[in-house]
C-alpha cells in the first residue's frame, strides 16, 4: 500500500466521511484515518453522530415516545392497552442494531468509493506528514497534498461533577442505562440534556434539570423558547433555571447534587446524574506545534470562512471548528472543502443552517431570531400561527406549539423561521429552501399547500406576517 495520498481525512464522523466520499467522487486518491475500533477489531466508522450521538439518541427518543403513547396517551383515540411492559434490553438492542447498520453502511460506502481506511490515532506533523499510532504500539507515517482534520468533539466536563461511568454519566453513558432510574438529575438544559432527559422521563423517571443560566434556550427565539418551556413543564420535566451545580457527592445510595440558585444553596438526591454541559473540540495530540495549525480563543481549530487552517494544504471541518456543533453543518463543510481541494470556489451559507431539538414536540429554527433582529435594528415583520387551529394537528392530537416567520419589513424577504410543534424539523426545512431561494413571505402566501397537512401552519404564519391569516383572527399589525 502506498503511503502517499492526495487527501488524508482524520476522523470518520459525518464531517470526515462525507468529505472523503466527495473527494473520491472528484477523483482524488483519498484515505480516512479512524481511531475507534469496533468489537470485530475493524475500524468503527461514523463518529459521534452514528455511534453515540444523533442516531442512538433518536432511536431511544422514538422508542420512548411509543412507550409513553402506549402507556398513557392513546385513550383519547379510544384505544385501551392493558399491561404495557418495558424491556430496556430489547430497546437498547434495537438501538445498537440501527447503529451497526449505519456504521456498516458508511464502511461500505467508503469501500465502494475506493477510499483507504486506516485504523489508528493520527497526529499531523509539519509538511503534512501524518503519523498514525496503532493499538499494538506500531506507528506509520503517511503524507498527503491535503489533510482534512475532522476529529470532532467530546463531552465537556465540569470540575464539580466528574463523570464516573456509574451513577454520574455523560451523554454516552445516558444512552445505555440498563434500567430506568427512579430519580434522574440532568446538569444542563441544552439540546442534549433535553433530549436525554425526555427519553428517561417518558420511560418513567422523575427528571430534574439544573441549568446555570437564567434564560431557557437562550439561542432560540424567545417566544418559541418560552412556549417550549411551558410544554416541557407540562410533560413533567422539572427545569430549574439559574441553578449552578457546585458539588456532587456519590454514595452507595445515590448521588447528592448541590447547586446554588440565587443566594440559596440546595441539595437534591438522585439515583443517577447526566452531565450534559456541552461539548469540547477534540484537539489533544491531533497536531504538533510545528504543523502550522493554530487554535482560536475557545480552543477550536482556527479556520477561515472556507475551513482552511493557517497551515497550507491543511483544512478542518465539523465540531472541531467554530459554528454550531451539528452533524449537517460538518458534512456540508466537508463537501465544501472537497470541492475547494479540487479547485472549485464552493462556499457554505452559515446563516441558513437549521437546528433542531428532537423532543416531542420538536423545536426547530433557521435564520434570525426576533431578539437578534431587534438588536441589529432591522425593521421586520412577524407572523405566528398556532397548531391548535390546524385541522391535521387536531386530527393527530398534536395541537401544542406554533410556527413563527420573520421577514424584512421593506423587501419582505424571509429572515427566519421558528417552530415548536409537530414535524417542526420538516417544516423549518421548507423555510431553509425558501431562504436559499431568496423567497419572500408573499411567495409563501401565493403557494398552494396541501390540506390537511401540518405545512398549512407555515402557509398561515406567512399570511399572518401581513395580518391576513385565514383560520384565526389577525391581530392589528404594527
Ligand atoms: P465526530 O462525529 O465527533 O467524529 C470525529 C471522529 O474522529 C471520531 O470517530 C473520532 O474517533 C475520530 N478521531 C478523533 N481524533 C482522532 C485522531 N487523532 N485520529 C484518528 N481518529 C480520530 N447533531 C445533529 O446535527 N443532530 C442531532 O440530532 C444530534 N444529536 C446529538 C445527540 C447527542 C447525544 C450528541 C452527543 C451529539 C448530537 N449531535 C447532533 C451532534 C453531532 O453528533 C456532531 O455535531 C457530529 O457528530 C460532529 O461530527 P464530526 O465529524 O465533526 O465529529
Ligand atoms: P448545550 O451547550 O446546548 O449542550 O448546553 C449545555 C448547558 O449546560 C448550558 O446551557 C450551560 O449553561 C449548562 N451548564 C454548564 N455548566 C453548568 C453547571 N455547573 N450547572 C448547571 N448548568 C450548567
Amino acid at each position: 500500500m502506498s503511503d502517499s495520498f492526495e487527501v488524508i481525512v482524520i476522523g470518520s464522523g459525518p464531517a470526515g466521511y462525507v468529505c472523503a466520499i466527495r473527494c473520491a467522487q472528484l477523483g482524488l486518491k483519498t484515505a480516512v484515518i479512524e481511531q475507534n475500533v469496533g468489537s470485530n477489531d475493524q475500524p468503527q466508522l461514523g463518529g459521534t453522530c452514528l455511534n453515540v450521538g444523533c442516531i442512538p439518541s433518536k432511536a431511544l427518543l422514538d422508542s420512548s415516545h411509543r412507550y409513553a403513547e402506549a402507556a398513557g396517551h392513546l385513550s383519547d383515540h379510544g384505544i385501551g392497552i392493558s399491561d404495557v411492559t418495558l424491556d430496556i434490553a430489547s430497546m437498547m438492542a434495537r438501538k445498537e442494531k440501527i447503529v451497526s447498520q449505519l456504521t456498516g453502511g458508511v464502511s461500505g460506502l467508503l469501500k465502494a468509493n475506493g477510499i483507504t481506511v486506516i485504523t489508528g490515532t493520527a497526529t499531523l506533523n509539519a509538511g503534512r506528514q501524518v503519523a498514525v499510532a496503532s493499538a499494538d504500539g506500531s506507528s506509520q507515517t503517511y503524507t498527503a497534498d491535503h489533510v482534512v482534520l475532522a476529529a470532532g468533539s467530546e463531552p465537556a466536563a465540569i470540575p464539580p461533577a466528574p463523570v464516573n461511568g456509574d451513577r454520574v454519566v455523560d451523554s454516552t453513558g445516558a444512552l445505555c442505562f440498563e434500567a430506568v432510574p427512579q430519580r434522574l438529575g440532568v446538569i444542563g438544559a441544552g439540546v442534549i440534556g433535553l433530549e436525554l432527559g425526555s427519553v428517561w422521563a417518558r420511560l418513567g423517571a422523575e427528571v430534574v434539570m439544573l441549568e446555570a443560566m437564567d434564560q431557557f434556550l437562550p439561542n432560540m427565539d424567545e417566544q418559541i423558547a418560552a412556549e417550549s418551556g411551558k410544554i416541557f413543564a407540562k410533560q413533567g420535566l422539572d427545569i430549574r433555571l439559574g441553578a449552578r451545580v457546585t458539588g456532587v457527592s456519590v454514595s452507595d445510595d445515590g448521588v447528592d447534587v448541590t447547586y446554588s440558585q440565587g443566594d440559596a444553596s440546595e441539595t437534591e438526591r438522585f439515583d443517577r446524574l447526566i452531565v450534559a454541559v456541552g461539548r469540547s473540540p477534540r484537539t489533544t495530540g491531533l497536531f504538533s506545534a510545528d504543523s502550522g495549525v493554530t487554535v482560536d480563543e475557545r480552543g477550536f481549530i482556527f479556520v477561515n470562512d472556507y475551513c482552511a487552517t493557517e497551515a497550507p494544504g491543511v483544512w478542518a471541518v465539523g465540531d472541531i471548528v467554530r459554528g454550531p456543533m451539528l452533524a449537517h453543518k460538518g458534512s456540508e463543510e466537508g463537501v465544501m472543502v472537497a470541492e475547494r481541494i479540487h479547485g472549485k470556489s464552493a462556499q457554505l451559507n452559515y446563516d441558513v443552517i437549521p437546528s433542531i431539538i428532537y423532543t416531542h414536540p420538536e423545536v426547530a429554527a433557521v435564520g434570525k431570531t426576533e431578539q437578534e433582529l431587534k438588536a441589529e435594528g432591522v425593521d421586520y415583520k412577524a407572523g405566528t400561527f398556532p397548531f391548535a387551529a390546524i385541522g391535521r394537528a387536531l386530527a393527530s392530537g398534536e395541537t401544542e406549539g406554533m410556527v413563527k416567520i420573520l421577514s424584512d419589513a421593506d423587501s419582505d424577504q424571509i429572515l427566519g423561521a421558528h417552530v415548536v410543534g409537530p414535524s417542526a424539523a420538516d417544516l423549518v426545512q421548507q423555510i431553509v429552501i425558501a431562504i436559499e431561494m431568496a423567497a419572500s413571505t408573499e411567495d409563501l402566501q401565493l403557494m398552494v399547500f396541501g390540506h390537511p397537512t401540518m405545512s398549512e401552519a407555515v402557509h398561515e404564519a406567512a399570511l399572518a406576517v401581513d395580518g391576513r391569516a385565514i383560520h384565526m383572527v389577525n391581530r392589528p399589525k404594527r
